[in-house]
């Protein structure tokens, strides 16, 4: 892990990338495909890792290499890398360490596009995930791991469930396994926790969501803290410490130590073959994103709370979820690992189920409904009657949407607007 040296501010700002003498102040688009070189004997020298340089877009580009040592910063890894999705990055996270015949155990909670990967296609490719609820017992957690358990994930702050990960407990619970923890940092940001401090070993991002923040480029990131000794559990883990036959038969661990390794083999397998490479014209919208994460989640932190307060005094709201709140199921958990506040996503329940939160949703003004969330303009999403319809009331609930349930994503706006907004949707309520 690397320590900080600055303030998270002063990364957002200005991590990543340093101009020399007369160069662009911005991150240069370096929108080509390919790089040119002298001899080939200069190109062979990439090939074989022994130098660094470009050779062609789909590995490495620059400009995404410089929005990645930003966010490595951010988080305070030794290694990062951007891809073409969130989905991608928790795809390649995983996939890095386990193949056919190994174990995962994750948190049930996690983002229900995760939960697919993992549960649907991931299981197709023969790897096999045990699901345990987030405050799971020591005993259950324990029970989870197998032989040939490889990794343990979860979610700092779970989409949409916004349950809280016990991430020290879960971290020495891998550790115990001699393997790594994965984090799924999206909805907190560096800004607000930085997983590596509680023990995580990788991290992963949607950029797609508070990172880009404006709603204009889908993408995803992985980082390496560098603190796991790939080495010491070598057997676990052949991939990086024997030699990769296809990549010219460099062994990652011994050749990139622990802070190297991981993301040189995402790179030069994973990337190489999957090619879930970002645009560098995504990269760049991405940092123009970051460079204001750490004003915006202040904001989106303070419309929240200002939010669930509110609607903790309306009656005709049954139930919040807010990590922030006081009496909040994971509210301990927030102060610990959220010190300044978790996200602008709230969850909650209109009086009158399904139908009273279905006319709620259609009398809000400002507040779009999208699937979008963690966005500059605030939206929100009925699951019942969208990303969930194919389910029914048991179903739902066995899922945590209940059909009255609201995901409410607090933008940038005006607070006092967003709860008129929410007073006269619910006023209009079957009128
Ligand atoms: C959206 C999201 C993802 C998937 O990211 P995409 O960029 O949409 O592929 C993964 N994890 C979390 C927590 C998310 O919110």
């Amino acid at each position: 892990m690397q320590q900080r040296t600055r303030g998270i501010e002063t990364s957002c700002v200005q991590g990543g990338y340093t101009p020399g003498n007369g160069e662009p102040r911005q991150i240069p688009i370096i929108q080509s495909t390919t790089f040119k070189y002298n001899t080939g004997e200069d190109m062979g020298k990439l090939f074989d890792l022994e130098a660094n340089g470009y050779f062609y877009s789909r590995l490495q580009n620059p400009t995404c290499d410089s929005v990645a040592a930003k966010i490595c910063e951010l988080e305070g890894g030794t290694a990062a890398m951007l891809t073409s999705s969130g989905q991608a990055a928790s795809f390649f996270s995983v996939f890095n360490i386990a193949s056919q015949g190994d174990h995962v155990v994750a948190e049930s909670s996690i983002y229900g596009g995760t939960f697919n990967l993992f549960s649907v296609t991931m299981k197709r490719m023969g790897i096999d995930f045990t699901f345990v609820a987030p405050d799971c017992s020591d005993e259950e957690l324990e029970a989870a791991f197998k032989p040939n358990t490889k990794a343990v994930f979860g979610e700092t702050i779970a989409n949409p469930a916004l349950r809280v990960l016990d991430i020290e407990r879960f971290a020495n619970a891998a550790h115990r396994h001699g393997v790594p923890l994965i984090v799924d940092n999206t909805f907190a940001t560096p800004v607000n926790c930085r997983p590596f401090e509680w023990g995580a070993d990788i991290v992963t991002h949607s950029t797609t969501k508070y990172m880009d923040g404006h709603g204009s480029a889908v993408g995803g990131c992985i980082v390496d803290s560098g603190n796991f000794d790939w080495m010491a559990h070598a057997d676990k883990f052949p991939g990086l410490t024997t030699p990769d036959e296809s990549y010219h038969g460099i062994t990652y661990a011994e050749r990139f130590g622990n802070a190297g390794a991981f993301i040189t083999k995402a790179t030069a397998q994973l990337m190489r073959d999957f090619g879930s490479t970002p645009s560098p014209q995504s990269a760049y919208l991405l940092n123009l994103g970051l460079e204001s994460l750490h004003v915006r989640m202040k904001r989106h932190c303070e419309n929240a709370m200002a939010v669930a307060k509110y609607l903790q005094t309306d009656d005709r709201i049954s139930w919040i979820i807010y990590p922030d709140l006081e009496g909040d199921q994971d509210h301990e958990l927030c102060k610990k690992y959220l010190p300044n506040g978790s996200c602008g996503v709230i969850s909650f329940g209109v009086k009158g189920g399904r139908q009273a939160a279905e006319s709620f949703m259609r009398n809000l003004k400002l507040a779009a409904i999208e699937t979008h969330v963690a966005d500059a303009r605030t939206c929100c999403l009925h699951p019942a009657s969208t990303t969930h319809r194919q389910m029914n009331e048991e179903e739902l609930i066995a899922a945590g949407v209940p059909s009255d349930l609201v995901r409410f994503s607090c933008g940038l706006e005006s607070s006092e607007d967003l709860i008129a907004d929410i007073r006269q949707a619910l006023d209009g309520i079957n009128s």
